[in-house]
């Protein structure tokens, strides 16, 4: 922090979260850099400040609350935010990410408080670039980028979805140690279709219907352009974006520029690797699944994709690994006959017979795993998760739709209805369930356990691209990761309290990727992995003289 500190003083000094400490500033400090006075005389350690942040955190009526409580700590002392964040990741991930952030999200325009990150609206045509150079840090590497259109499963909430740039480069910093300095979260405000925001008048965004067309891929290939000149090191995020966006952005850009959709790529790695872990209790490999996914959007042809990628590397030919992904739509099973289909879900239309039910498709194709990424809560009934356990002894199910209310199960009802037997997983957490005397403790199959960790990597090695190989070796390690007391208790991911080993782990795995394949814009060091442990953010307070 200490580099960042270039002569400021007093009350710009306590007014910078990046370098306040509060009441932890030494007396040395104090005296020397014109404090004293303007914080109270007891100086706190900073294990102190977090006992203080906790009773009041834990005194908050509500999720949002607390939400609205740590933001304002980010907001003020950011060191502190991860200390307490890091520290107690549990209790904190579900009120800095899913499923709070989308309840943030829904009430941005009330709970705003204080800017954070970057606003471009459609009417900064031409001058983006000057809007980055407003940006206070330069040494800009990691962007998450939105324009609010497919905010986790609650559908376009415009402006207001900036929660979710925040909340993922919070999770760089708290799980993989990408320095909050180096993070920059921007919203492209570029309106919303949703009447409810429209008509608000605390609405935060710009109120105008969504912008299409060429109008929109022009503002997009200037951000994109402003972003090269000024953050040239920089890994361009795209996230939450609607679904025809997203994947033609991903294609755009993703061979010209270091850039990676997590809806689409990051989702792909987690659920790869639960799977992989999954075959150590179902004895099922990889290469004899059949996967049924409910939902063919970003993240069920993401998954898809990637697990063709892993299955060709195990020899199965194309064709072949496109057959074991099977997916319904919300016009049921997608099929080769089908004449509505869009563009991404043709590879995996299959000939078939048309379905529209659900129940029936699991009772005819048996698979061995029910994939949920459709955002519909509910849609894993009773008869269907029976049917899963039906046809396998251990029944996969992830049920992957954010926030919690979108969960297509419960981590309950998918261990009660399949008897105890189901191997499950789901987007948001669920507590741990117990029946007929066994604990069974779900894991998040959330891409916060991907994305951190391969963002770190790109960052260490400085690579110019971010690739589907890089993903792929990022669910493997994840995936090595799993111990055997993690599978004895149902969980198919390690525990959320070694996030910060798993992603200096994937880190290694994806700059040796980009190394290998000449990404990399960097000498290889000796010691890569001592680097990237040597890279990582630590929230301890440094004197400043
Ligand atoms: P998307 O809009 O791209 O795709 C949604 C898909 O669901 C579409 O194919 C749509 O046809 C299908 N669908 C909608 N209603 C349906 C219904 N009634 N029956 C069957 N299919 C239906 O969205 P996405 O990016 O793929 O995200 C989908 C969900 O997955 C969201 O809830 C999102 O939060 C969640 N997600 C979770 C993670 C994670 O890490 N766990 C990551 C990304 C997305």
């Amino acid at each position: 922090m200490k580099k960042y500190l270039q002569g400021k003083r007093g009350a710009d000094l306590l007014h910078d979260p990046l370098l306040n400490k509060g009441t932890a500033f030494t007396a040395t400090e104090r005296d020397a850099l014109g404090l004293r006075g303007l914080v109270p005389p007891h100086i706190h350690t900073q294990a102190e400040q977090v006992h203080r942040v906790l009773q009041s955190f834990r005194r908050k009526p509500n999720e949002l609350e607390k939400y609205i409580y740590l933001i304002a700590l980010q907001e003020r002392n950011e060191s502190l935010f991860y200390r307490v964040v890091m520290d107690h990741l549990s209790e904190m991930m579900p009120i800095i990410y899913t499923p709070t952030v989308g309840q943030a999200c829904q009430r941005w325009g009330h709970i705003f408080r204080r800017s954070r990150g970057l606003y471009i609206t459609a009417s900064d045509r031409g001058r983006i670039a000057q809007l980055l150079r407003n940006w206070p840090h330069t040494d800009v590497r990691m962007i998450v980028v939105t324009d609010g259109e497919r905010i986790l499963g609650l559908g376009d909430l415009g402006a207001n979805g900036m929660g979710i740039p925040v909340g993922k480069l919070s999770l760089y910093t708290a799980c993989a140690g990408v320095h909050p300095a180096q993070c920059l979260p921007i919203m492209l405000d570029v309106g919303t279709n949703t009447d409810s925001l429209l008509a608000d008048p605390l609405y935060i965004g710009t109120p105008l219907k969504r912008l299409r067309g060429p109008l929109y891929d022009e503002l997009l290939e200037e951000f994109v352009n402003a972003v090269q000149v000024q953050f040239p090191q920089a890994c361009l995020q795209f996230e939450d974006f609607g679904n025809a966006n997203a994947f033609a952005l991903l294609q755009r850009y993703r061979d010209k520029i270091c850039t990676f959709n997590d809806d689409i790529q990051g989702t792909a790695g987690v659920t790869l690797s639960g799977l992989c872990s999954a075959t150590r209790l179902t004895g099922v490999k990889l290469t004899h699944m059949r996967i049924l996914f409910y939902g063919a959007g970003e993240a069920g042809i993401g998954i898809g994709d990637l697990i063709v990628e892993a299955l060709k590397a195990e020899g199965i030919p194309e064709a072949v690994a496109r057959r074991q992904c099977w997916y319904v739509d919300s016009k049921g099973l997608v099929v080769r006959s089908r004449t509505d289909l869009v563009n991404h879900k043709l590879r995996f239309a299959h000939d078939h017979a048309p379905v529209s039910d659900l129940l029936a498709v699991v009772d005819d194709l048996k698979p061995h795993a029910l994939v949920g990424v459709s955002g519909t809560p509910g849609a894993f009934t009773e008869s269907i998760v029976q049917a899963m356990a039906r046809h396998n002894p251990r029944p996969i199910i992830f049920a992957l739709s954010n926030p919690t209310s979108k969960s297509e199960c419960t981590a309950e009802q998918a261990y009660t209805w399949s008897e105890g037997r189901a191997i499950f997983a789901s987007g948001s957490p669920f507590a741990p369930v117990t029946l007929n005397g066994r604990t069974h403790v779900s894991g998040q199959g959330n891409n916060s356990y991907i994305f951190p960790g391969v963002g770190l990597g790109v960052i260490a090695s400085q690579s110019s691209r971010v690739t589907d190989e890089m993903f792929f070796a990022a669910a493997k390690t994840l995936a090595s990761l799993v111990t055997p007391g993690d599978l004895a208790i149902g969980r198919v991911y390690p525990d959320l309290v070694r996030i910060r080993e798993v992603s200096a782990a994937i880190a290694l795995a994806v700059a040796e990727v980009a190394f290998n394949r000449g990404f990399a814009r960097q000498i290889r060091p000796a010691n890569m992995a001592e680097l990237i442990r040597a890279q990582m953010f630590q929230p301890d307070y440094e004197d400043y003289v």
